[in-house]
């Protein structure tokens, strides 16, 4: 099936989510927010133990159930330790080069709820000081969070609420050209996150039925490996949609659909992504077949997980992956339209 998805709500939709804090382990917020769309969109939605979010979506036979997936997650940071000077020392959530986020701000936000902004810098910030600013190792013990608020020692920052395990995000700074092109941080995996929105906003919209029982699941773990390691009883298909990465010999663009015949955790499904190769085909979508050398999806977690289903992945093709990141809209909505060819035929 030919859908037509919703330009203006996907999007709309993508720029809420990249504003939005949720760094692994801190998705609270943003999953009221998917609870809220849900509902807007009149589609059942419940939470797992972990937090990451069930949505369902019957079908005209309900012999077999598919799972499409999607993680809200993203890369971020925690408070490691406060420094006597009154920076704070951090630890990753999620794999990434400190040189991706040195100079950008952030937010802390501390576990009584108060929210504090700051810039993540090397420890080594400056040229007129430091004469190996330059060559400075960017490790995580050479990088730290400047608070921006009067602090001159350890106490003034506990004064403030601020403590070891307290989260930090980093501004995303989302941005959508008059190109097309949208460049953000975190657009693994909020831009899924929006095309599988997409696909149920046009089955309510243009009033199509999918075929077989549909199951959402918009995880909340993937940047730490486990999003998706538990799926609902009864899945017989499932589909990460995640981002295409983009470089070296991989041949996808920003503007392609990336569909994935292996990654670092092995082969995905032979019969679902050759048929997603030849729906992609048949609909004109510009796409690509890659193979990803370090990549692991929710579809891998649910597997290790020991689900007995066939898994595929697919998604927008991203540059710059876990860095500054850019895709394209095409890619996006392209990805809602082949999702709805594999299931509302
Ligand atoms: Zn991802």
């Amino acid at each position: 099936m030919n859908i037509q998805p919703n330009e203006t709500y996907i999007l709309n939709l993508l720029k809420t989510l990249l504003d939005t804090p949720s760094p692994s382990g801190f998705t609270h917020g943003i999953m009221s927010l998917i609870a809220r769309e849900a509902e807007a969109l009149g589609v059942p939605c419940s939470f797992n133990e972990k937090g990451g979010a069930l949505l369902t979506l019957p079908g005209r036979d309900s012999s077999r159930r598919i799972a499409l997936s999607a993680h809200v997650d993203t890369l971020g940071a925690m408070v490691r330790a406060v420094r006597p000077n009154g920076t704070l020392a951090i630890t990753s959530v999620g794999g990434f080069m400190m040189h991706s986020i040195e100079n950008e701000y952030c937010q802390i936000h501390t576990r009584s709820g108060r929210v504090y902004t700051g810039t993540i810098l090397s420890t080594h910030p400056s040229v007129h000081v430091y004469s190996d600013a330059r060559e400075f190792k960017r490790e995580e013990k050479n990088m730290e969070v400047r608070i921006d608020e009067v602090v001159e020692n350890k106490e003034d920052v506990l004064k403030l609420g601020i403590g070891v395990g307290d989260f930090i995000s980093f501004d995303a700074r989302a941005v959508v050209t008059s190109s097309g092109y949208i460049k953000s941080r975190h657009l693994d995996d909020k831009a899924s996150v929006a095309a599988l929105f997409g696909l149920i906003e046009s089955s309510r919209r243009e009033g199509w039925i999918p075929r077989h029982d549909l199951v959402f699941l918009i995880s909340n773990y993937e940047e730490v490996g486990h999003g998706a390691s538990w799926i609902p009883d009864g899945v017989n298909e499932m589909i990460a949609v995640d981002m295409g990465a983009m470089g070296d010999d991989l041949s996808c663009k920003e503007t392609d659909v990336s569909i994935c015949a292996k990654d670092s955790t092995g082969p995905y499904d032979y019969e679902m992504t050759s048929r997603l190769i030849e729906l992609a085909r048949g609909l004109g979508i510009p796409h690509a077949v890659d193979i990803y050398p370090h990549y692991g999806s929710d579809a891998s977690a649910a597997l290790h997980g020991g689900h007995n289903i066939r898994a595929a992945l697919i998604g927008p093709g991203v540059h710059a992956s876990h860095a500054m990141e850019r895709t394209h809209k095409l890619a996006v909505i392209n990805t809602t339209r082949l999702l709805a060819a594999y299931v509302a035929d």
